[in-house]
């Protein structure tokens, strides 16, 4: 049993259209996050029960729940789509967590929605498993993010390309709400409902926040924090749309994302990102120009217009202290240093050299607490002469170990391990999974995961996966 509390349910009509998930022939559990089950409150048993599966499968619609597909809009790489929508996702409900968070339950794969233009409504196998490995190391390492609670197969063929086996995630996340549900009713302009959704994000997420400019500084101070954290673990999000991007400053929408192996500031994985606008250095610059259609959305409800759009710039340009000063602290944590250490010069000139020579960067700055950095460059000669100045700091390796993850989903790790499980042998999914959600542990049977991939390993892109 769950008890729902659906707040957004509750919201005018047009911010949703009421609809359930479509049933599948015969659903299997694949994976179920029971620690995140108990986080939420939730019995891991009856999740696991015919009863949890069907609801996990989006078969059975729990009692208390309301599935809804929500609406929004979005700028897809620079382009605005007046109206995107959960297109193969349902809400079902929001839960209180024992400790009073509220959480969204959403099924990602569950059938076409009024907002499923011309796709399927459907997930295959792949993207379900990426984004349920992604998204829980990704939490692991303290980032904020959506999570998985739950895989489920459906039994059923998903076409893409080819036929591929059907899945549903049960994606858990502070909310769905994005910087394109605002842009829904600002393009449409409805200042009545852009009011509400206001006031609802800001009871829900900002409660300490006092209106709509004060809700933009704080959702531009949790997006400086969360871009932060992607580029000290070389993340690449990979398709930094406005309808891709939460204000609750949770890290969502886990396509064709992807881990750098070799280090290079410019690296693209995905396929449909050919000029490189989301390449990992992009990265802060993509958020504010996506908090900067935040800030116009909300203009008109801040009063005097010329006034507004100051205060809304001055809003958004403070993106950028906060976050450089949490690149600072996080890449000072990487570095071992805290106090006075002169952490920019050091992390620069480390990346400098790293790119130079194709350095690993999960393995480069894994290797600093333990002293293996300097077998990652092909040159050690350059290594040297920048550790000679980073000792005279003293790093602190306890700092170290913390901020720089042994293991990192890797983009050939998980190719392999999609690639079993589409034939029916989830072991090397579960084998990463446990290994990744461990990221700091040293174990041996979890080594070859530390690994850089070798030449005919590495995967060159990653795909939406829609
Ligand atoms: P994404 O690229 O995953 O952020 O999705 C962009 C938009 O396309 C969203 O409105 C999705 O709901 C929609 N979409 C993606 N894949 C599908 C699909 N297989 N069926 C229906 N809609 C989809
Ligand atoms: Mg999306």
């Amino acid at each position: 049993m769950i008890h729902f509390d659906n707040s957004y349910a509750r919201l005018p009509d047009g911010f949703f259209a009421r609809v359930g998930p479509t049933p599948v022939t015969a659903p299997s559990l694949l994976a179920l996050n029971e620690a995140l089950a108990s986080r939420l409150g939730l019995e891991a048993d009856w999740l696991r029960s015919p009863e949890g599966i069907a609801m996990l499968a989006g078969n059975a619609v729990p009692d208390g729940a309301e599935p809804i597909a929500q609406a929004y809009a979005g700028h897809q790489f620079g382009g605005f789509v007046p109206q995107l929508g959960d297109g193969r996702a349902v809400l079902l409900g929001e839960v209180v967590a024992p400790d009073g968070a509220r959480f969204d339950i959403q099924l990602k794969g569950s059938g076409k929605t009024p907002f499923s233009r011309r796709g399927d409504g459907r997930a295959w196998l792949g993207p379900v498993l990426r984004e349920y490995v992604v998204s829980e190391f990704m939490h692991a390492m303290g980032v904020p993010t959506t999570r998985a609670l739950a895989a489920v197969a459906t039994g059923e063929t998903v076409w893409r390309e080819d036929g591929l086996p059907g899945a549903v995630l049960t994606r858990v996340a502070a909310s769905h709400i994005r910087v394109g549900t605002f842009q829904f009713f600002a393009v449409r302009g409805n200042e009545a409902a852009l009011a509400a959704l206001t006031d609802h994000v800001i009871a829900r997420h900002y409660p300490q926040a006092n209106g709509p400019l004060s809700l933009l500084d704080h959702v531009v101070v949790r997006q400086a924090e969360t871009i932060a954290h992607w580029m000290a673990l070389g993340f690449i999000h990979g398709v930094m749309n406005t309808d891709n991007m939460a204000v609750s400053g949770e890290t969502i929408d886990y396509g064709p994302c992807a881990f750098m192996d070799s280090y290079h500031p410019d690296t693209v994985f995905s396929s449909i990102d050919r000029a490189g606008r989301y390449a990992w250095a992009q990265q802060p610059q993509v958020a504010v120009w996506n908090l900067a259609q935040l800030a116009t959305c909300l203009i008109p409800l801040m009063g005097d217009r010329d006034a507004a759009i100051d205060a809304a710039t001055r809003s958004v340009h403070a993106f950028a202290p906060v976050y450089q000063a949490a690149w600072l602290r996080r890449f000072g944590e990487k570095l071992g240093l805290t106090g006075a250490a002169p952490v920019q010069d050091l992390a620069e000139r480390l990346l400098i050299a790293m790119a130079r020579q194709r350095a690993d960067f999960t393995r480069v700055f894994a290797g600093l607490a333990g002293g293996s950095a300097r077998a990652e460059f092909a040159d050690p000669a350059e290594f040297d002469v920048w550790a000679a100045d980073w000792q005279a700091h003293r790093p602190d390796p306890a700092l170290m170990r913390h901020a720089n993850p042994l293991r990192i989903p890797r983009n050939h790790r998980i190719e392999e391990a999609i690639a079993a499980g589409v034939s029916g042998d989830l072991t090397p999914f579960r084998h990463l999974f446990a290994a990744v959600t461990h990221p700091r542990e040293a174990r041996a049977e979890w080594d070859d995961l530390a690994l850089a991939p070798e030449p005919g390993q590495v995967v060159q892109q990653t795909f939406c996966g829609t």
